[in-house]
């Protein structure tokens, strides 16, 4: 094993890749990827690959531009596949209060030279035939959105990297982050010390076990999401929008000739890591169809067709929320060199070829290519949130995911 490094990526996912990805993209030329699984193996090839420009600020619609532009490139920087398809999207309101926040979805786009319109329910069903228009009081098509296939980004990060001299170290456990007088001096795993600078925590759903062995507080909780994929249905094509269904916090979106979908419940299932045990795999996430289920009689009316479809695939993994459904990422006070990519509210994926590019310029550069201050860890304040009112207000933000994005 290497036994220093420029900078150590702690998590080969769509954070921890893309990071190692344009670092070396950037030149910088130590740097080691660690993972305790197999490379890109955990929450990252489970997620519904969707990719949303309507977002609550400004600079989150920036970020998802980037993304979407590096997605669309992704093939030419990484050479390796990423089969993406921008089908557009429509977004829901069957609630008067969800209107008002559709509106200045609308704006915020229009603003941003996003391709938003509304439209009525009649034409959202010409455009979705599957969805129907009784009970929807409002519709927005968001042209710029896409979807592509989640198992591909990762590991195409991963590969990409490796092609450019990373080191891509998997089955590889970190214990603890060595931190000499405020300042990052090496990362300790279960086969022997590197000696670095600066690491990355992009551990996914361990992102504050890792954190926490070096005394750093990352405040999110990690949150079971899981979807069903559907059988082959005729007329299912793969450029139908995407639907989301705001009060029910429901998507669908095509997928291998039928549909994929899932939703955000009220009472999600908060996981605690520690107790899950150190071998814990996200194959083995403890799944309910009942919760799913549950989902689809809230949009019976819009999707009959999600209770009678045959299930094909049932997956899930274990995404964390943070208190106020925005990202972590940047340094973490305290500790120089130490920097977080993490509390992804289960839309890490899609965003994260622009999160690691910033922080890869971020690390390089000494200073973020663009103002990050609002995802920074310090919004939190020092005193941080009790154990339970993190946990409910992360509830919250889970279920409130389309009305609050
Ligand atoms: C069902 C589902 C649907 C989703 N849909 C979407 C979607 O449509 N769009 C979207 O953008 N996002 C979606 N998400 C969320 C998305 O999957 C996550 O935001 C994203 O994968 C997070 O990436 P990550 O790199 O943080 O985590 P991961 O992919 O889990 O990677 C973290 C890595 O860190 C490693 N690691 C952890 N601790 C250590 C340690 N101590 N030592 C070494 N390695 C360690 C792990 O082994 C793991 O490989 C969905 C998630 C699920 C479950």
């Amino acid at each position: 094993m290497m036994d220093h490094a420029d900078v150590v990526v702690i998590g080969s996912g769509g954070l921890g890749a893309a990071t190692a990805f344009y670092l070396a993209q950037r030149g910088v030329e130590h740097v080691v990827v660690v993972d305790k699984h197999d490379l890109a193996s955990q929450t990252s090839p489970r997620a519904a690959g969707m990719l949303s420009h309507a977002r609550s600020s400004d600079l989150m619609v920036q970020l998802v531009q980037l993304a979407t532009k590096n997605i669309k490139r992704f093939t030419a920087d990484t050479g390796q596949p990423l089969a993406w398809t921008q089908s557009g999207s429509l977004k829901i309101a069957r609630r008067a209060e969800d209107v008002a926040v559709l509106e200045g979805e609308l704006e915020r786009g229009r603003r941003l030279g996003l391709q938003v319109e509304r439209i009525s329910p009649d034409e959202a069903h010409r455009l979705h035939p599957f969805l129907h228009p009784d009970g929807v009081l409002a519709v927005m098509r968001v042209g710029d959105d896409l979807y592509f296939d989640p198992a591909q980004v990762a590991i195409g990060f991963v590969r990409g990297a490796e092609a450019r001299g990373v080191t891509l170290l998997p089955h590889t456990t970190v214990t603890r982050v060595r931190i000499d007088h405020g300042q990052v001096a090496g990362v300790e795993t279960d086969k022997g010390t590197i000696r670095t600078p600066t690491v990355v925590d992009a551990g996914g759903a361990w992102t504050r076990q890792v954190a926490e062995a070096s005394g750093i507080r990352v405040p999110i909780i990690p949150t079971r999401h899981q979807l069903f994929v559907t059988e082959p249905l005729d007329g299912a094509r793969a450029d139908l929008p995407m639907v989301r269904i705001m009060d029910a916090a429901v998507y669908v979106r095509p997928c291998q000739g039928g549909f994929l979908w899932g939703g955000f419940e009220a009472a999600p299932r908060q996981l605690d890591m520690d107790a899950l045990g150190a071998t814990f795999h996200m194959k083995d996430t403890p799944l309910d169809a009942g919760v799913i289920r549950g989902m689809g009689e809230l949009v019976q009316r819009q999707f009959p067709m999600l209770l009678t479809a045959k299930i094909r695939e049932h997956r899930g993994g274990i995404p964390t929320m943070t208190a106020d459904g925005q990202h972590i990422v940047g340094p973490a006070p305290g500790a120089r060199g130490f920097f977080i990519a993490g509390g992804c509210n289960v839309a890490g994926l899609s965003v994260s070829p622009a999160i690691g590019a910033a922080l890869a310029a971020w690390i390089v550069e000494g200073e973020p290519p663009l103002d990050l201050a609002p995802l920074s860890i310090a919004r939190f304040g020092a005193a941080a949130y009790s154990e339970e009112r993190l946990k409910q207000e992360a509830a919250w933000r889970y279920h409130h995911v389309y009305v609050s994005m």
